[in-house]
């Protein structure tokens, strides 16, 4: 059983034929990126294309999930009944570990257990799962141990 944070009266993500991939890794707890088998550039959302060369072949890398704080916001209004005010909306520049070419990954999440106080632009996360059914697990994101 994994921990929650947000309530199941949550807007569900949207799932299309180019994301399904993504969002079954992330069921079983897996954060992934989309690289180019051309280029090797990595991209996530997903897309058809790759931005840099324009070839439709693509292939999953499974990177760590660790990261650093890109840039948040505080949000004190709730977008679903039940929700824990106030919740923190992040991007997240995702470690490549040495995938691809290297290029900047960046997700859109969650920052879960942090005070917003404690919250500053380049200090490391690391992702932690919520599942939210069988078949939806979303990777929040918690700010890893500092001093
Ligand atoms: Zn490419």
């Amino acid at each position: 059983m994994s921990e929650r944070w947000f309530p199941d009266s949550m807007p569900q993500p949207m799932v299309d034929k180019e994301s399904l991939p993504w969002w079954q890794a992330a069921a079983q707890h897996r954060l992934t990126v989309q690289c180019c088998d051309n280029c090797q550039y990595c991209r996530l959302p997903p897309a058809p294309i790759c931005s840099e060369c324009q070839s439709n072949k693509s292939h999953w890398e499974e990177i760590s999930g660790k990261g650093t704080l890109y840039s948040y916001t505080e949000v004190h209004r709730a977008v679903a009944t039940g929700q824990t005010l106030p919740f923190v909306i992040a991007i997240i520049q995702l470690d490549m570990d040495g995938i691809g070419t290297g290029n900047s990954v960046r997700i859109m999440s969650n920052i879960v257990d942090a005070n917003p106080d404690e919250l500053e632009i380049g200090k490391a996360v690391s992702v932690a799962w919520e599942t939210m059914s069988d078949t939806v697990s979303l990777p929040r994101f918690k700010l890893l141990s500092s001093s």
